[in-house]
């Protein structure tokens, strides 16, 4: 299923799975501006974004945020239709290439993405009316990139900031990189973030302070009680109450107690 909305030149496309063609479970967001589409969506939406786009003004290009599968989804079938490849960083590419494993949660809502090659992002990216700069942001996983369009002050900020007060990571989520990641959106001054689970933060700098801040602050206890000799799940009892319900769901792979342990890897 799908659904758009037009915020000043950008259209929001929030993608998900439905079953019943009434219910999603789980939204993600790509975004397009000015002919340049960023992120596919997953699977199970690349031919109802594909129709989407044919009566769209032509896409110019396909950038990549990151590998995940609801973000790479619709890359071949687009690819196919459009005639573009993708751009990405390195190691976007690089992970997309290979065959990886979906956890049964991950089949069930995004499905696995047709592989298909890609090209590498430059630093700077001049279309028509936009100048997109490429910010590395890998806190959230290998290859990470936001992209900052200057000329408007838009920032795409892809699966950093997915909240104000995150109490959970993945495996492969490095969360003080995440606060670093958080201060070079600072330093952008953006006038509006897209972020990719489809929320849009107009004058999003206070947010992104806020969410860094907390960060910083939770990261602080956390090394404090860890000092004092207690363990992760302690401290995440202490801190949280109890690990996420999305931990028995996602079989562990994303967890509370990560959260508290990216941390302590950084000790
Ligand atoms: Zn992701």
């Amino acid at each position: 299923m799908l659904r758009t909305t037009q915020v000043g030149d950008v259209t929001e496309i929030k993608m998900g799975r439905s079953r019943d063609g009434s219910t999603v479970l789980y939204w993600v967001a790509a975004y397009l501006i000015d002919g340049t589409l960023i992120d596919t969506g997953c699977d199970y939406t690349k031919k109802e974004l594909a129709e989407l786009l044919s009566g769209s003004k032509p896409l110019s290009k396909i950038i990549n945020t990151h590998y995940h599968e609801d973000h790479v989804g619709g890359n071949a079938l687009l690819g196919e239709r459009f005639g573009l490849r993708a751009i990405a960083h390195p190691d976007t590419i690089r992970l997309m290439g290979g065959k990886y494993d979906l956890y049964p949660y991950q089949r069930e809502i995004w499905g696995y993405p047709e592989p298909c090659p890609a090209d590498a992002i430059e630093t700077w990216l001049n279309e028509e009316g936009a100048r997109f700069r490429v910010i590395e942001s890998p806190g959230h996983c290998k290859g990470h990139i936001s992209l900052f369009e200057e000329n408007r002050g838009i920032l795409f900020s892809g699966d950093i900031w997915v909240g104000e007060h995150p109490k959970t990571a993945r495996t492969e989520e490095n969360v003080p990189q995440i606060i670093a990641d958080l201060r070079k959106f600072e330093e952008l001054r953006p006038k509006i973030m897209f972020a990719s689970l489809g929320k849009i933060v107009p004058e999003p700098a206070e947010v992104i302070k806020r969410t860094r801040t907390y960060l910083e602050e939770t990261r602080d206890t956390i090394l404090e009680l860890h000092s004092e000799g207690k363990s992760s799940e302690q401290i995440r009892d202490e801190l949280f109450g109890r690990e996420s319900v999305l931990a028995e769901v996602t079989q562990y792979q994303l967890s509370t107690k990560i959260f508290i342990e990216s941390f302590l890897r950084s000790v």
